[in-house]
């Protein structure tokens, strides 16, 4: 474990958000998180809106303080970094959003908008041209239409301005807040593959948010499954796509469709309940029992401890107690008082 630790880029402990207080409503974004990220790979970061991944996001890049938690970049505490030490570490770590639009400034020519951080950070204006013809290169754009602005271009190509952007310091993490989901699927490919080209020849590690788990299955290394503030599930793509262990993971995974469409037609689906809740009145006990379809199952069993909760018969457990983030002993955790039991 500590080993593990040392090496990690990122690493998350314990870490809470609030918003509010006072004489606004309390939400509890994200409610004790641990995670880590390796150099070089990608965590992709699901759940439906709401669940807090943006600002989970927000905070990796120290762009909000969090409420408590430590938040470790290459092994140093970046919430306790005075501003100019976070400087330097800032010029490590970028993020790219959903909407490249509303993030590239409409005034500024596709030359300026890429060569900012490099002012940002201090790089002499001689190597500035050369670096970012070089990260438009990476990203697929010819030098040759620096000069032009960024309503000329369609989102995918903004898109590959605000990577090109993220790439051109050579950071070791980037962020990228649902950097596909504005976009055709067609184009989501082609940037997918733009993205694990550039992680193949840089070793940057991404942490990828998205609110689809078919877009981050072809980039995550490891996936995490938020809900309402908390990691329920987390482990390795493959074991996790094809074991889900948490019914929220479950359900989340059979919204997807198959390619197959025999396999599609056949396999069994896991509906949702309801609605995603609200972070301001999290529920007592497991905060997905609301909605869980494994709940009910366990419920009706004969000799089943259970309670009635909202209009549903659920196990007194998962109503009274809210379940730990357990390692299944191969690296797969999951939040869930019956965790191996059929959803
Ligand atoms: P996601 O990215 O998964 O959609 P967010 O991190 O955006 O989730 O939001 C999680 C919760 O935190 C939501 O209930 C949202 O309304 C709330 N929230 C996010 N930012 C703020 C803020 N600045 N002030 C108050 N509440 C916020």
């Amino acid at each position: 474990m500590s080993t593990q630790k040392a090496a990690a880029l990122l690493s998350l402990e314990g870490v809470c958000k609030v918003f509010g207080g006072g004489r606004t409503r309390v939400v509890r974004a994200v409610d004790h998180v641990s995670l880590t990220l390796q150099p070089g790979k990608t965590l992709g970061l699901v759940g439906e809106t709401g669940s807090g991944k943006s600002t989970l996001g927000r905070l990796a890049m120290r762009l909000i303080q969090p409420t408590s938690g430590r938040i470790l970049f290459e092994g140093q505490d970046i919430a306790s970094l005075s501003d100019s030490r976070m400087r330097r570490v800032r010029s490590r770590m970028q993020m790219v959003f959903q909407d490249p639009y509303g993030s590239l400034d409409p005034r500024m020519n596709i030359e300026s908008l890429i060569a900012e951080p490099l002012i940002v950070h201090g790089v002499p204006r001689s190597d500035r041209r050369d670096r970012v013809f070089d990260a438009m290169r990476r990203v697929g754009l010819d030098p040759a239409v620096a000069h032009r602005y960024p309503h000329e271009f369609s989102g995918g190509q903004r898109q590959r301005i605000g990577i090109a952007r993220a790439i051109v310091l050579d950071p070791a993490l980037i962020v990228l807040d649902e950097p596909v989901s504005a976009l055709d699927v067609s184009i989501q490919a082609q940037i997918l593959n733009l993205l694990a080209e550039i992680q193949e020849r840089s070793g940057v590690a991404y942490l990828f948010i998205a609110h689809d788990l078919a877009v981050v299955r072809h980039i995550s290394d490891r996936v995490a499954v938020m809900y309402l503030g908390r990691i329920v599930e987390l482990g390795d793509r493959d074991a996790l796509y094809a074991r889900p262990r948490h019914p929220y993971t479950a359900s989340l995974l059979s919204a997807v469709p198959l390619p197959d469409p025999r396999l599609e037609r056949g396999r069994q689906r896991v509906p949702l309940i309801g609605e995603i809740g609200s972070a301001t009145d999290v529920s007592s006990g497991c905060r997905f029992h609301p909605r869980c379809p494994r709940a009910r199952t366990m419920a009706a069993k004969p000799g089943a401890d259970a309670v009635v909760a909202g209009n549903a018969r659920l196990p007194k457990i998962c109503v009274e107690l809210d379940p730990e983030l357990v390692d299944d002993g191969h690296g797969q955790a999951c939040a869930c008082h019956f965790p191996d039991d059929p959803v």
